[in-house]
């Protein structure tokens, strides 16, 4: 184990004595699924520091705050500096609580500036190229009790390839399911979007070390391990991977992957749709543990949008793919991102965006007013478009995908699906149905962590209802 682990172990246990319990800590994560896998290795490393792990903010008897925060749109940075005045309150209360923030929005340096000029109470700041070095950041701001900002980007223009997250080091949510990342970082700089400045260049994980966390999960109870990568489609097109080309190798990943005894479902996020191969849709048509659902972002239906976007697919290709996926899918979950009001967005370019809409019919969406991010090429372009017009356009598009999105999910309606059970809440069980669908259902024995059938009686927009085949 790492040695300032060992040391902040040592302090933590002096400090439990003093305080007659365990020293606490809470993590907050904002943003996507990649922030979601890295606080579970930074939670990890919490607990064997020797914190308690917490979810209750208002407790005053804190130790160490820590959030993991997403850069993505303005909003989330928002609920961030607001939550800093909030932990300042406490912090007041307790000169001996650390604060910590990371995450793509402590990557950025004018953010970093910001936290050095008006939050001087933030312990410590590190990027995502510094996850691997929080123990020791935060054993150095325990002895000199100065702040800490580490936001260097440690790629240099090759990029390389963050230390291995292994899967032994992680504080998992769910016991049966379990995040891989399989590529860190992005190529494809969209035009609106940080994440290639905060997360720097795409590098992918060697297919065996991808293949050994695997093994070692299914060994660990895993039944379900969802891929991540900003691309995953992208998979292979480097030299780490040593696989043979894009799209075919992430196609044989998966088939690699559906191999491992133990493992019965496989999930991935997310795909570009411009290097969505045939021989992927093969592979999801055909090998029963590859989940049928694919979230499919298309951003505009407007093919001017998308150049300007630099998203490298026309509306009409992307309706193409889109339709020719469900073909060879039949009963595919469809899901997708869409941002509204993106510079220069025309009222004819968001009729496309209704069009591809109402043509592809998706089964579920993020939808998304355009954020403008500092450092990125469309928060330069002069034709930004006035907040009245999107938030209209805003209205418009959820009372056309909303329908769209329950009518799709009636279907299911009659139906039995397999759900995979996350948690009771109540009287109901939750959990997901091979295609992503939301699932909550009745039954009278404790099935946390199974495999259910489940007959669907009723549709809501956003989820269904059932009970279970076989009750007990
Ligand atoms: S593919 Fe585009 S939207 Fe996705 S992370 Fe990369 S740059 Fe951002």
């Amino acid at each position: 184990m790492d040695s300032y682990i060992n040391n902040l172990l040592e302090i933590n246990r002096e400090r439990q004595a003093e305080l007659g319990r365990s020293p606490r800590a809470i993590v907050r994560t904002f943003g996507c699924q990649m922030n979601v896998r890295d606080s579970e290795t930074l939670e990890a490393m919490i607990i064997n520091m020797g914190f308690e792990l917490i979810n209750d903010e208002n407790e005053t008897d804190i130790e160490l705050i820590l959030l993991n925060t997403c850069a993505v749109r303005e909003n989330a940075e928002n609920r961030v500096y607001g939550r800093l005045g909030t932990i300042k309150r406490l912090k007041n209360k307790n000169p001996l609580l650390k604060i910590a923030l990371c995450g793509c929005m402590a990557q950025q340096e004018h953010v970093a500036d910001t936290i050095k000029r008006h939050y001087a109470f933030v312990d410590i700041v590190f990027g995502t190229f510094a996850l691997q070095k929080f123990p020791k950041l935060l054993y150095t701001n325990l002895i000199e009790n100065e702040q800490i900002i580490d936001i260097k980007n440690s790629q240099g223009a090759e990029g390389v390839l963050p230390q291995a997250h292994s899967h032994v080091f992680t504080h998992r949510h769910l016991a049966k399911k379990a995040f891989i990342n399989i590529t860190h970082g992005c190529d494809n700089f969209c035009a609106y979007c940080i994440v290639p400045y905060v997360r720097g260049r795409e590098v992918c994980r060697p297919l065996e070390e991808i293949l050994r966390e695997a093994r070692e999960l299914a060994k660990d109870g895993v039944v379900e391990v969802c891929l991540l990568g900003q691309n995953v489609n992208s998979y292979g097109n480097d030299k780490n991977s040593g696989a043979a080309r894009k799209g075919l190798a992430f196609a044989s990943l998966l088939k690699s992957i559906a191999a491992v005894k133990g493992i019965e479902r496989i999930r991935f996020m997310t795909s570009h749709p411009k290097d969505l191969s045939d021989e992927l849709i093969d592979v999801i048509a055909s090998e029963p543990k590859v989940c049928k659902h694919l979230h499919l972002p298309m951003q505009s239906g407007s093919t001017a949008v998308l150049t300007r976007m630099n998203r490298r697919y026309t509306k009409e290709q992307y309706i193409e793919l889109a339709l020719k996926i469900k073909s060879a899918v039949p009963g595919i979950a469809l899901t997708t991102d869409i941002i509204v009001g993106f510079p220069g967005e025309t009222d004819a370019d968001f009729e496309h965006t209704l069009d591809v809409v109402r043509k592809v019919r998706f089964a579920g969406a993020f939808t998304f007013i355009y954020s403008k991010r500092e450092g990125t090429p469309a928060a330069s372009y002069e034709d930004q478009v006035p907040a009245n017009v999107t938030r209209e356009r805003f209205g418009k598009l959820l009372s056309v995908i909303n329908p769209i999105i329950y009518e799709e999910t009636r279907k299911r309606t009659g139906n039995t699906l397999r759900v995979l059970v996350d948690e009771k809440n109540g009287d109901m069980y939750k959990g997901r149905a091979d295609n992503n669908a939301l699932v909550h259902f009745t039954n009278t024995a404790d099935c946390v962590g199974e495999f259910v059938d489940v007959k669907i009686t009723q549709a809501k927009t956003f989820y269904l209802i059932g009970e279970a085949v076989k009750q007990g």
